[in-house]
């Protein structure tokens, strides 16, 4: 194993890409890149809620992972100028640890619930009044002596994120006042992330190298981060001192990185939907089970760059492999009377 590949699965290296994480979120919308029809809407909104000393209406953030969720709900609590509260719904177990931290918000505060699809039931009930009325049912008492008692709060502002908007309970999706989906990243767009990042990270890089590393980006701006940081390891190994094209490109190729960005994971499993059951249908638990990985990290990380695409199809029946799936990777289907000596 190289010094390079260490660095890349290393914990050290890990914990510094938290810490340069946070270093790369732009903190303004301004800052923010792509995006323009959200980025438009929440700018009237945060400008009309400021104009009108009000806060400002609850958020619902929806897309796939790595496109700016978090970052948008910061910057939220920045161009309001209140503090944000970050918590995910899976840390949320009981509806008292949800109604602590409703009573611990300040006026113009933003409480972020990642993962918001994820919410109890029992939270959910807490939540309607909340964001609806400013106050929480508490039942004081046990048994015939209890009692219920409404809590006032301060007016805050809720912005939930959620890759699986189809997930969320009606009446809980329609208490956001604004519903906004994140889009995958043009490539310009990425191009500009990329550039932005190398920058802030004193990375020497060509533009070429990084409209390259935009190309095999997933459309995602956390997987542009992540090749940047992880091309520069080679680079600090190599004592290259700007990056150029070739050099990306042989750096993506030793992660596993293609030249539409899919990684071995990606291409493990278009490649048994092709080999192995003549492009699918196949249900998504035997995929999960096959590659011995986790089926929401499929759903939600492997799936939704593959679909887009058109790499991959979603039917009732399963997901099937699509022939540009197996023209890029060079592979014929099976045919269905293989299969079955295949697989018995
Ligand atoms: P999500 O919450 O949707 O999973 P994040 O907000 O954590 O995504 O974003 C992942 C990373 O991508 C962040 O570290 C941030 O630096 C970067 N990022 C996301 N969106 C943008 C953007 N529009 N412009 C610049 N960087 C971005």
């Amino acid at each position: 194993m190289s010094a390079a590949e260490q660095n890349t699965t290393g914990f050290p290296s890990l914990r510094e890409d938290a810490a340069e994480d946070k270093a790369l979120r732009p903190t303004r919308l301004q800052e923010f890149v792509g995006q323009p029809v959200l980025k438009d809407r929440l700018s009237v909104s945060i400008q009309a809620a400021l104009k009108r000393s009000e806060p400002l209406d609850h958020v619902l953030l929806s897309g796939p992972p790595g496109l700016g969720k978090t970052t948008l709900a910061s910057i939220v609590a920045a161009e309001m100028g209140g503090r944000l509260h970050a918590t995910s719904a899976p840390a949320l177990a009981k509806p008292g640890d949800l109604a602590r931290v409703l009573t611990l918000l300040e006026e113009t505060d933003v409480l972020f619930i990642d993962e918001i699809h994820r919410l109890s039931r029992a939270c959910e009930e807490i939540l309607y009044p909340a964001m609806e009325d400013g106050f929480i049912d508490l039942i004081v008492g046990e048994g015939m002596g209890a009692q219920s008692v409404k809590l006032p709060l301060k007016p805050f502002t809720l912005v939930g994120a959620t890759t699986r908007s189809g997930s969320l309970s009606a009446p809980l999706k329609s208490r956001f006042g604004i519903d906004l989906k994140l889009e995958f990243y043009e490539l310009s767009d990425l191009t500009q992330i990329v550039i932005r990042s190398a920058a802030l990270l004193q990375i020497g890089m060509s533009s070429a190298a990084a409209s390259l590393i935009a190309e095999r980006s997933r459309m995602t701006p956390r997987a542009a981060n992540r090749l940047l940081r992880r091309i520069r390891d080679y680079a600090t190994v190599e004592s290259v001192a700007e990056i150029q094209p070739e050099f990306a490109a042989q750096s993506l190729a030793s992660l596993g990185v293609d030249t539409l960005g899919l990684t071995e994971m990606d291409r493990k499993l278009l490649t048994l939907l092709i080999e192995r059951y003549g492009g699918g249908p196949v249900g998504v638990k035997t995929l999960a089970s096959l590659v011995d990985e986790e089926e929401q990290t499929l759903e939600e990380d492997h799936e939704p760059f593959m679909l887009r695409l058109g790499l991959m199809e979603k039917t009732p029946q399963g997901r099937m492999a699509t022939e540009k799936a197996a023209a890029h990777l060079g592979l014929s289907f099976v045919k269905k009377n293989e299969v079955q000596q295949t697989l018995f």
